[in-house]
């Protein structure tokens, strides 16, 4: 573990949603979307996030900007509790957490040119003169790698890759420290992707950015994260570096991520088969005791009833399953 300060910490993150059930509607219910997650992303670390769809990722990362409200817990940016600051006091803030979104076809407004819209966070936040904020546009045109009169073109005229570009450029307008990357190349074709992933991690050395990268796709995490933290129904349940999660994973809902992953795409070494039976259960209804006990090939009685804690099995290597049940719990994973 190193003396560098977390710049962001989430202490037992939580975010339920309301859900109507029954015929009528008139039963109600909570989808536990994010249930008590904790992490830290260190400056300059890319932390990937990586399960199913509906695992909860995507709004973990939403609730880590406050662009969803947490229903409980804490998260704590360069030390400072922003958890329920209001907006004007979040302002500064959000100048410095930023976000990169999955779908390029759907952030962008058609209706404003890419310059406009690579502006317009500047123009929120009264930041320079029109002069130089074009000046800015200009140079943040020629970072992402597009040209500088490409600015007075709409979204539709630009390729798939070119408007992630643009989403990249917006994201750096306010010379954030953070980014939370949503799937920002799920939606590319394979050749693109590996573009979009090369600028991202050349924008992380020149700028010294932190990443918060949610993905589905485990080649994807494994070429862009120092760490990785995996999720199953709301739930971290092994967090640990890119290594040791993809040559010794300890979680067998990892093995099963990692055993479903063609072997020319991912580096796993040793890796067992493991085939998981059946659908991710529904997160209004989640099993009990270890969420994961329905599709678990090692199940056993004790998964039904208790709960597993996340705990450090190895230094720096965390895993919440009653097969490794030595460690201590740890309320918090910070960066290495
Ligand atoms: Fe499988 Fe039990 Fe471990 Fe859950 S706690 S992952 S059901 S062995």
């Amino acid at each position: 573990m190193s003396a560098t300060a977390p710049l962001v910490e989430v202490r037992d993150l939580r975010k339920h949603f309301p859900v109507r059930r029954g015929l009528f509607g008139t039963g109600s219910g909570q989808v536990h979307a994010v249930d008590g997650i904790s992490f830290a992303v260190a400056p300059g670390e890319t932390l990937g996030l990586v399960g199913e769809s509906g695992c909860g990722k995507s709004t973990a990362g939403r609730a880590l900007l406050r662009l969803v409200q947490p229903s409980e817990g804490e998260i704590r940016f360069r030390g400072h509790d922003i958890t329920r600051l209001n907006e004007p006091a979040m302002l500064p803030y959000r100048r410095s957490m930023q976000m990169i979104q999955q779908d390029p076809y759907a952030s962008l407004n058609p209706r404003m040119t890419a310059g406009e819209i690579v502006e317009e966070p500047l123009v929120i936040h009264r930041m320079g003169s029109r002069v130089e904020r074009q000046e800015r546009v200009v140079q943040l045109f020629e970072r992402v790698g597009l040209r500088p009169e490409q600015r007075h073109a709409y979204p539709h005229e630009f390729s798939g890759g070119q408007r992630q570009r643009i989403g990249i450029a917006r994201a750096l307008a306010l010379s954030p420290a953070l980014i939370v990357c949503d799937e920002p190349v799920s939606a590319l074709d394979v050749s693109i992707q590996a573009q979009i992933i090369n600028l991202l991690t050349d924008l992380q050395e020149e700028l010294g950015l932190s990443y918060l990268f949610v993905a589905h796709d485990l080649a994807v995490i494994e070429h862009i994260s120092h760490r990785v933290a995996v999720m199953y129904l709301g739930r971290i349940v092994e967090l640990t570096d890119r290594t040791s999660l993809f040559e010794t994973p300890l979680h067998p809902y990892t093995e099963a991520l990692l055993s479903a992953v063609p072997i020319a795409r991912v580096s796993a070494r040793g890796r067992k088969r493991v085939v998981l039976s059946g659908d991710v259960p529904s997160p209004v209804n989640r099993p009990s005791g270890c969420h994961f006990h329905t599709r678990c090939p090692y199940a056993h009685a004790r998964c039904r009833l208790e709960e597993p804690a996340l705990r450090a099995v190895r230094d720096g290597h965390l895993v919440a399953c009653h097969l490794h049940d030595a460690g201590p719990a740890l309320p918090l994973a910070r960066p290495h």
